[in-house]
């Protein structure tokens, strides 16, 4: 279990390069190390909210929640889409591909581990299983940072980043094929959106979702809909236009397609809003 401190709990002093935490035995000055990404957020920090201490592999973490001003958002015209893809986990419509193909398949070690364990049932494979559970949970979130992290530096300011609203999507099943592509990564996606929210509002992008139907299935170069034109988990190929492309490109390129059609033009004070509230969709 992580220890708590708050603001009478500890100080840090970044540019002495130690952190004073209180402890039984009083005050303790202990030396840090941090990464140039963490230095720059110090740097910009204009609060300081309540710090975690972890212990993970014989480190210790020190887990702090700051506040940093957010950039006003001043549209550039650029709009980004992004599909939570098969191929890779995200794909942009700006050609590209972040996250590790490795992630799912550990995801899938996990889920048949997770598996067998419950079969067991008994009392040893149930500490397992909550042992597993937070593994698990801090193997997503991490991926979740590094995704929006690289998502958010890869556009400038003032960038609209359109991302599907995948909310009521398990509640469908027609889509069959679509469904079991969701399944491997709808867990992470309402903490995904999040994370990449609060990253685009630092940098003056902003994020906003749209209708996520048919995005998979149609073409990004004529609009053409058709089930078949996905042939496969990574190739796309349009039955009327002869369009080919990666399936998750194009899907991404529909997504930001759809958000220009919904008449959400990147203008200040527009119809889409940012952040978790999702805007129901219209489709383009
Ligand atoms: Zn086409």
């Amino acid at each position: 279990m992580p220890i708590r401190y708050d603001a009478r709990t500890y100080a840090l002093r970044a540019a002495k390069g130690y952190v004073s935490l209180a402890s039984v035995a009083g005050r303790l000055k202990v030396p840090f190390a941090l990464d140039p990404h963490t230095q720059g957020i110090l740097g910009q920090a204009v609060g300081f909210d309540s710090a975690d201490m972890i212990h993970r592999k014989g480190r210790f973490w020190l887990h702090i929640v700051v506040t940093i001003p957010d950039v006003e958002f001043q549209p550039s015209g650029d709009v980004v889409g992004v599909d939570m893809g098969l191929s890779r986990p995200a794909v942009c419509s700006h050609n590209r591909f972040f996250g590790k193909r490795r992630w799912k398949e550990i995801e899938r070690r996990y889920f048949r581990l997770r598996r067998s364990l419950q079969r067991k049932g008994t009392r040893s494979a149930k500490r397992h299983l909550r042992k597993l559970a937070g593994k698990v949970n801090r193997f997503r979130r991490d991926c979740d940072h590094v995704l929006s992290r690289r998502i958010v530096d890869s556009v400038q300011p003032g960038t609209v980043i359109v991302v599907e609203n995948l909310v009521d999507i398990r509640t469908r099943t027609k889509q069959r094929g679509r469904e079991s592509r969701r399944r491997l990564h709808s867990w992470s996606f309402a903490r995904l959106r999040s994370f990449l929210a609060y990253k685009a509002a630092a940098k003056g992008c902003k994020v906003v979702g749209v209708d996520p139907r048919h995005t998979s299935q149609m073409c990004s170069r004529c609009g053409h809909v058709h089930r078949r034109n996905r042939r496969s988990q990574s190739r796309f190929l349009c039955r009327a236009c002869g369009f080919e492309l990666n399936a998750d490109l194009n899907a991404a390129r529909n997504i930001a397609r759809k958000y220009l059609a919904s008449g959400g033009m990147p203008a200040a004070g527009g119809p889409l809003s940012t952040g978790l509230a999702c805007q129901p969709a219209q489709a383009g």
